[in-house]
């Protein structure tokens, strides 16, 4: 079928190239524009290893394209409370690597849409003076840009973090590790041949010490040490109730801008997926889009709510919640965890994720 109608999408990351694979399936004439020089999202996270739960199967089947052989289920899990280890779960955990290399989820999406014929500018940014004129069904897919959110009125919250990445032979693992240090997390994940380590918080600079409390950790219980540590920082939408919208200023949001991510985690990658395929749908029909929407993100505000009212109170004891875990035991301390997966699953604010899946 060819249709009328051309549509640009800002942003050639996972949401922005899902849109435009599947309005170029239905005929659209799409062109895609990125303010890098190639495929890949932006160059301080290129490459990068990441985990997310995901329903793999509904995902692929929701979004029109087998994204499995991107996704590489965890090997193992391991929560750390300061140095005492509870392993976790691993099923529906899979680990993906965002760059421009071939192995890449990036290097998937961006061939599917060569194949349907979808056009790439590189170097070529959303810029904020063009916001106003852009035509209605411009997808806007600019991930964790802070410029973006400014252009569109969306509100935010810095993240700071120090950042290490290299080679690694590890298969798919990953850690997270917390501690008083940071509001956040510590957190490495591997696969393809690649490792991805952050130290992070929201709203709140990792000073030097706590870098130096994370690496003690790692040479004394991991028995690793890695070099070429970064600073960083960036944005992310604010985790509040009204925030996930898939409209603002009359174009269309996509990926994480529109703010589907998972509140308490900070999980982006399954809301970027199933959001590429909503806002494509918005442009053909809009009523249907905000229904998708609203479906996909109908539990943010609760689990927000959750993140804030019990989990900020309970954050910075990690010494007491250590000490509890050390008392229960790793089993009992697990068989914990566990239960409340199992009731979070319920009610997940990942879309994609769930006993409901994807639909
Ligand atoms: C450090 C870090 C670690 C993360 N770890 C995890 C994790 O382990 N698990 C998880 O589920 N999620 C994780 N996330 C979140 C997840 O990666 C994102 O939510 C997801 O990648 C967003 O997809 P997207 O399509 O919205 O944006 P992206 O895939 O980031 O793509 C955005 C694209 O827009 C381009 N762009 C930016 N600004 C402009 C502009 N002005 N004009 C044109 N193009 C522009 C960028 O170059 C990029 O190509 C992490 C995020 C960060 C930053």
């Amino acid at each position: 079928m060819v249709v009328e109608g051309k549509v640009i999408v800002y942003g050639a990351g996972i949401s922005g190239m899902i849109a435009a694979f599947n309005l170029a399936r239905e005929g659209y004439e799409v062109v895609v524009r990125d303010r890098e020089e190639g495929f890949g999202g932006s160059r301080v996270f290129n490459p990068s290893t990441h985990v997310t739960p995901l329903d793999l199967e509904a995902t692929s089947e929701y979004i029109g394209i087998d994204i499995s052989t991107a996704f590489h289920p965890m090997e193992s899990i391991d929560l750390f409370l300061h140095d005492y280890r509870i392993p976790l779960p691993v099923a529906g955990s899979y680990a993906v690597e965002r760059s421009s290399r071939p192995t890449s989820l990036d290097a998937l999406l961006y061939r599917h849409c060569l194949e349907a014929g979808v056009s790439f500018e590189f170097g070529r940014p959303l810029r904020g003076e063009e916001v106003d004129s852009l035509s209605p069904n411009t997808i806007i897919a600019c991930g964790l840009n802070p410029e973006a959110y400014d252009y569109l009125g969306v509100p935010y919250i810095h993240w700071y973090a120090w950042m290490a990445r290299g080679e690694s032979s590890k298969p798919n693992y990953a850690w997270n590790w917390l501690d008083e240090s940071v509001t956040e997390y510590g957190y490495i994940s591997f696969c393809n041949g690649i490792y991805f380590n952050l130290l992070f918080s929201y709203g709140k600079e990792v000073d030097a010490l706590a870098l130096e409390r994370y690496q003690d950790f790692m040479s004394r219980v991991m028995d690793m040490e890695m070099d070429g540590w970064e600073y960083i920082q960036g944005a992310v939408p604010l985790a509040v109730p009204d925030n996930p919208r898939l409209f603002r200023k009359n174009l269309i949001m996509c990926g994480t801008i529109s703010g589907a991510m998972d509140p308490f985690m900070g999980f982006g990658i399954s809301g970027a997926l199933v959001t590429g395929k909503v806002s494509a749908l918005a442009v053909t029909n809009k009523a249907k889009a905000e229904e998708e929407f609203a479906r996909f993100t109908r539990n943010f505000a609760r689990v927000f709510q959750f993140k804030r009212e019990v989990w900020y109170g309970l954050r910075p004891r990690v010494d007491l919640m250590e000490e509890l875990a050390r008392i229960l035991g790793p089993q009992r301390s697990l068989s914990l965890i566990v239960e409340g997966i199992r009731r979070g699953r319920k009610s997940s604010a990942i879309p994609g994720f769930g006993p409901l899946g994807c639909h």
